[in-house]
């Protein structure tokens, strides 16, 4: 049904449409601290998410769900972003959403499931670890975990509040978390290939692009 899709598609279509925006300052940013290709890596990701959402082959709603949210939204994203980016992250947010849609699809199992946004703070979570678990990443080593990991507590922490105050605090999360990057050494990925004090003073691409979509999530939320 029509309204409860709107709002789901709503919030995909921010966020991928921010991430194509954010292209110019991603590319530079992986430019300074890795090979350059992050930015537009992202923005194919977040194009060819677009493009299933507007051929309507994402399930934004599953009828009869405890929990009320579309686990197959948030694999059929994972997949849909994997399928367009090329370089690392694109594998990296598959693991991270492929993780969170098995950790809703077992809170539907719960004898007293939690809902909505408490729902998808604790499946995120799941998904974090599980990226930190395959990745080999941890936070503190200037990656975007930096930005998931405040966001993801932020929003558990203010699930009570309503979903829009949860993910304005998810993004002030991801936002100081992306920020506490620019002091890091790089332990992952290519940036640790890099000088350290050549990224000194600019944030992690991928902490930077959590950040992004985060904020997008906040302010194209509406009750
Ligand atoms: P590549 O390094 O292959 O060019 P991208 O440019 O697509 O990959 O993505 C780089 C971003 O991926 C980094 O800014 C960082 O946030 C993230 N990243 C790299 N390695 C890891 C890892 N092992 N775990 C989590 N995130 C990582
Ligand atoms: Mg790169
Ligand atoms: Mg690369």
């Amino acid at each position: 049904d029509d309204a409860k899709t709107k709002l789901p598609g709503l919030l995909v279509k921010a966020a991928c449409s921010s991430i194509v925006s954010a292209e110019p300052e991603i590319t530079r940013m992986d430019t300074i601290c890795g090979d350059g290709d992050c930015g537009t890596g992202l923005k194919r990701a977040a194009e060819s998410v677009l493009r299933h959402l507007e051929k309507e082959d994402i399930p934004l709603h599953t009828p009869d769900t405890k929990t009320g949210v579309s686990a197959p939204l948030f694999a059929t994203v994972g997949r849909y972003i994997n399928e367009g980016a090329e370089g690392s992250s694109g594998a990296l947010y598959n693991i991270l959403f492929t993780a969170t849609a098995a950790a809703l699809k077992r809170l539907e199992d719960e004898k007293s499931p939690p809902q909505g946004i408490r729902a998808i703070g604790m499946a995120v979570k799941e998904g974090i670890d599980k990226l930190c678990e395959i990745g080999g990443a941890q936070p503190g080593m200037r990656t975007m975990i930096d930005a998931l990991t405040p966001a993801c507590d932020a929003l558990a922490q203010a699930a009570g509040k309503g979903p829009k105050a949860a993910l304005e605090a998810a993004a002030k999360a991801a936002q100081e978390g992306a920020e506490a990057t620019k002091t890091m050494d790089a332990v992952k990925g290519r940036a640790s290939y890099i000088p350290a004090e050549q990224m000194k003073g600019t944030a992690d691409p991928g902490a930077y692009a959590v950040s992004v979509w985060f904020k997008a999530l906040a302010d194209a939320y509406t009750d």
